[in-house]
């Protein structure tokens, strides 16, 4: 095939010459424009893409994707590039597809409760612009990510607890397949019994097997009343089991948060939080009618009392939960101003709630022994938290970090935990994943990929470590 043996430059061109007769004010090849699509967030790696093209529908996912699998150019899609497993970072020679020009709301059905939007709106945008339906989308990861982007990571957030992730609030997609075909999976139904789940597979795949672009989302009713507090703890091991007990009793919190002192520090500076100490921290949320988060709130504070909490502190006014939850959402960006010119790496541990309180114990141990400043907070509902780890931006001190990061990782599938509990593999994670998946699963796995996007053009060096059947 001509181009097979065409250079990687000689490819490239010939995409792009053949775009450019019908895109040619949505592809950019500004240095700024690359430099921004060439990394995600927190991880080390980057890579200029050599064109940036701006999709602003599916008819033009299909023809770059059509054009980069008959030239074998590789692509990689780009939402809000908020993503830090190193997703994002383009392999040589390839495009950076940017959806997020496509943002239109399609339809919203307020009395069957979903919405279908394009891949490329953000969820803070999404629940602005349907606010006077009563209904909102739950699942919000920290940063401004796009829905697709959500999709492709299988996001989750803070209120997972209590609405699941995006696995369990998306219906059907769009998808644009690696030739550029392009098809639907699911639907609007609730439930269905129609063959092999596809909008499950692509949930999660990263942008390896295909390019969503629009989003059959589930909505939830925005809950009559809301309440939230704070409990802090003089010691990190009351707080948790407070949590595995919350759990385990089956209260449904709407959400359940925690920060360690170092973490707690770090946003009292930067969120101006006033009246807190850089003690453990439980944030709650509490939703339903009246009467139900009353009960909630009796029994978890029944359940944090017995543990040594230190009582509760309500945010009373809506503005004072908002201030308290996005100080919750800004934790990330409060480590980083603790040392503006380190690297910080994020782990996202999960395991079995009853195992939370082993898993925390051990990695306090190893953060000591490791001599390094590594904050811990998380979703800890879940059994999910994460250790930002601080370090030298160095390769001596990113090798530290991930020797960290490996003994924390070692430590949770020991629990029969798993790696990543939210952010997903992308570069990032890919050592852990025959461990935690096994040489079967992966070989299905590939073999999947191999089926979907034959000439590996699809996000390249993601998700899916290199073996036998997989080159890319
Ligand atoms: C401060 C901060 C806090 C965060 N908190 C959380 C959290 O609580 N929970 C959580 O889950 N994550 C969290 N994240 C990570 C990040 O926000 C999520 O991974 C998010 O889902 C990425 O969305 P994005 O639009 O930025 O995607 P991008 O970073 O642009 O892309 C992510 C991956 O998805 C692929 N992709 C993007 N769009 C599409 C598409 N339309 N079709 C197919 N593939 C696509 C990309 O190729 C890439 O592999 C946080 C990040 C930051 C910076």
């Amino acid at each position: 095939m001509p181009e097979n043996s065409a250079s990687a430059a000689d490819r490239l061109h010939a995409v792009l010459t053949t775009l450019r007769a019908s895109m040619a004010d949505q592809i950019s090849t500004a240095p700024s424009v690359r430099e921004e699509h060439s990394h995600g967030e927190a991880m080390t790696a980057a890579r200029l893409p050599e064109a940036v093209i701006f999709a602003e529908s599916t008819q033009d996912v299909s023809a770059v994707l059509s054009a980069c699998h008959a030239h074998r150019v590789p692509v990689v899609a780009f939402g809000a590039g908020t993503s830090i497993e190193g997703h994002v970072v383009p392999p040589e020679h390839a495009i950076s597809l940017d959806l997020s020009r496509m943002t239109d709301i399609l339809a919203v059905n307020a009395e069957d409760l979903d919405c279908r939007v394009q891949a490329g709106l953000t969820r803070q945008s999404l629940n602005a612009q349907i606010r006077d339906t009563g209904l909102f989308f739950p699942v919000d990861p920290g940063g401004e990510a796009t829905l697709g982007g959500m999709c492709a990571t299988r996001a989750s957030g803070t209120a997972a607890v209590r609405y699941g992730t995006m696995k369990e609030n998306v219906l059907g997609l769009t998808v644009v397949l690696a030739t550029g075909e392009i098809i639907r999976t699911g639907g609007r139904v609730r439930k269905s019994s129609t063959g092999y789940d596809l909008t499950s597979l692509f949930i999660g795949s990263e942008g390896t097997l295909g390019v969503i672009t629009e989003v059959q989302l589930r909505l939830h009713g925005r809950p009559e009343t809301l309440s939230a507090a704070v409990c802090q703890f003089e010691n990190l091991h009351d707080a948790v089991q407070t949590v595995m007990e919350i759990i385990q009793c089956g209260i449904p919190v709407n959400r359940v948060e925690l920060m360690d002192p170092v973490q707690m520090q770090a946003s009292i500076q930067f969120s101006k939080l006033e009246g807190y100490r850089a003690l453990t921290t439980l944030f709650f949320e509490f939703a339903g009618a009246p009467a139900a988060v009353q009960e909630q709130v009796s029994a978890t504070e029944a359940l944090a009392e017995a543990n040594n909490g230190l009582g509760f502190a309500w945010a009373e006014s809506a503005e004072d939960r908002s201030r308290l939850w996005k100080a919750r959402h800004d934790a990330f960006w409060a480590v980083k101003a603790l040392a503006p010119q380190a690297r910080v790496i994020s782990t996202d541990c999960i395991v079995p709630i009853s195992r939370l309180g082993t898993l925390i114990d051990g990695v306090y141990q190893d953060i000591k022994a490791s001599g390094l400043r590594a904050p811990l907070l998380g979703h800890v509902g879940d059994g999910n938290f994460h250790t930002l780890i601080i370090t030298e931006d160095t390769p001596e001190g990113h090798a530290q970090a991930w020797e960290l990061d490996k003994k924390i990782v070692a430590r949770a599938l020991a629990l029969e935990g798993s790696c990543s509990g939210e952010h997903g593999v992308g570069m990032g994670k890919l050592d852990f994943l025959e461990t935690e998946q096994g040489a079967g699963t992966l070989s299905v796995m590939r073999a999947l990929k191999n089926t979907m996007d034959p000439h590996h053009i699809l996000n390249p060096g993601k998700l899916l470590p290199a073996g036998p059947a997989y080159t890319g």
